[in-house]
């Protein structure tokens, strides 16, 4: 038979002999192994106690973006959908109001906005379409559940904390953006 890779290994059928057959060795040559790893650096993490740095360029969890007074930035134009090959966002647009101009930076705003989770493949060409800064992927990850409709994330839940109402968690969401708009 042919082999596909080199880590093909026979079986080895003969009789073992009477030092075999106390499986001393074989116990003697385990536990080396395994006392050999007592010494070596851990490679697992007591998370979620500690977690592990992301990498620079993660793309996690998407965050709606507000401006620096706290509105909020996206005009539900639509581009990211359509950039989305996932078919994950969808979003129903609403004229602002009169005297809304404090929660809407634009004249039309995103009533509804949600986006799947199970469906997205976190490739961040939403991000890119976005012409407002609206949208962005954090350095967080949706947390595993036991239910679909979890994963369908609303506005609410995307939506970034208010700058100026809640400025250490706008700062936290912000992340490594933080960092790179120098927002201390
Ligand atoms: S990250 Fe990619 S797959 Fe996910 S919502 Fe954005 S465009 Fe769609
Ligand atoms: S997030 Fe950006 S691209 Fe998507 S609808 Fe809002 S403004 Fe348009």
């Amino acid at each position: 038979m042919q082999a596909l890779t080199n880590r093909l290994k026979q079986v080895d059928r003969r009789k073992m002999n009477f030092l075999e057959s106390l499986y001393l060795v074989a116990i003697f040559k385990g536990m080396l192994i395994t006392f050999s790893h007592i010494f070596k650096k851990k490679p697992t993490i007591n998370y979620p106690e500690k977690t592990r740095p992301f990498s620079p360029v993660f793309r996690g969890l998407h965050i709606l973006n507000r401006d620096e007074e706290g509105r909020e930035n996206c005009t539900a134009c639509g581009l990211c959908a359509v950039a989305c090959p996932a078919e994950a966002i969808t979003m129903e647009a609403a004229e602002r109001q009169t005297g809304e101009e404090n929660l809407y930076r634009e004249e039309k705003y995103a009533a509804k906005y949600e986006i799947n989770m199970l469906r997205c493949i976190f490739c961040g060409l939403c991000e890119e379409a976005c012409p407002k800064d609206a949208i962005y992927l954090s350095e967080t990850f949706a947390p595993a559940d036991y239910q679909r409709k979890q994963f369908i994330y609303k506005k609410e839940e995307l939506l970034i904390p208010h700058p100026i109402e809640d400025p250490e968690a706008y700062k936290k969401a912000l992340g490594n953006r933080a960092k790179k708009e120098n927002i201390n």
